[in-house]
């Protein structure tokens, strides 16, 4: 068994133990797993090994996987990444969810592309819950009026909310961040905006998804657990210098 399936196998495992303990059914936890630098190959053996919901970071990779995975097997993209208005057009092609929508210009740029296409596109609000400087997302204090905002848009379907719990943190610091994302679920849930459900909980990484589960995750985003660790830094997808567009 090769290192891919062996952690692939591992993670299934804790993801039932997690559901167990939490009392939830394991069909309401979906893996996602984060493909940003990891080769082709390493794709195909968690695609032979029986996934098929993967998550880019950046259009441009995005555009470069989707066909070349699309050619072995019908498989799922949603997009995760910090997303700039310029680059919506590829991920609004090849993407099925986009779990990144953290301001209203993006909402728009995305709402004028799909208007041109004469389609919709199903989203997840961002949501930054650990006041990290480092990630982006909306303020928890925003959430409400961004989804409000976002809602007048009748191209964007508002599936739910995603957040990329507190780095290198106690459980309970990012049990914290788990909870407020859930308490702005239920906050955005009670205004019954149209087209906004709210169903969708993208929360949980390599270090943290256990914790996730048992706080309501409906996605967890797993990368670096079943692939190996990246060859570049996160800041080189999560930092300040990529924000070039507000
Ligand atoms: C990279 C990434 C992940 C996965 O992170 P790991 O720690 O490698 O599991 C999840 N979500 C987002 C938004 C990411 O950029």
């Amino acid at each position: 068994m090769g290192m891919v399936e062996e952690n692939l196998r591992t993670i299934r495992q804790q993801m039932d133990l997690a559901c167990q303990a939490a009392g939830r059914k394991r069909e309401d936890v979906k893996l996602l797993l984060a493909t940003k630098t990891v080769p082709l190959e390493k794709l195909q053996m968690a695609m032979q090994a029986g996934e098929t919901l993967f998550g880019e970071n950046k259009a441009q990779e995005l555009r470069d996987k989707f066909p070349l995975m699309q050619q072995y097997h019908q498989v799922e993209w949603h997009f995760i990444g910090h997303l700039q208005t310029n680059k919506v057009k590829d991920v609004v092609k090849y993407a099925t969810l986009i779990h990144s929508v953290d301001r209203l210009k993006l909402g728009q740029a995305l709402h004028q592309q799909l208007v041109k296409e004469n389609k919709t596109m199903d989203i997840l609000v961002q949501i930054n819950t650990s006041n990290e400087e480092s990630k982006f997302g909306a303020s928890p204090e925003s959430a409400v009026e961004l989804a409000e905002q976002l809602s007048r848009f009748e191209t964007l379907n508002i599936k739910g909310l995603m957040t990329i719990g507190k780095l290198n943190a106690t459980n309970e610091e990012t049990r914290h961040c788990f909870r407020l994302l859930k308490s702005k679920q239920a906050q955005i849930r009670e205004r019954s905006f149209p087209r906004v459900e709210m169903d969708v909980l993208s929360m949980g990484m390599s270090g943290d998804f256990i914790v996730a589960i048992e706080e309501g995750a409906t996605i967890i985003r797993v990368g670096t657990r079943v692939f190996g660790e990246r060859y570049l830094p996160d800041s080189y997808y999560w930092n300040e210098n990529a924000r070039q567009d507000d």
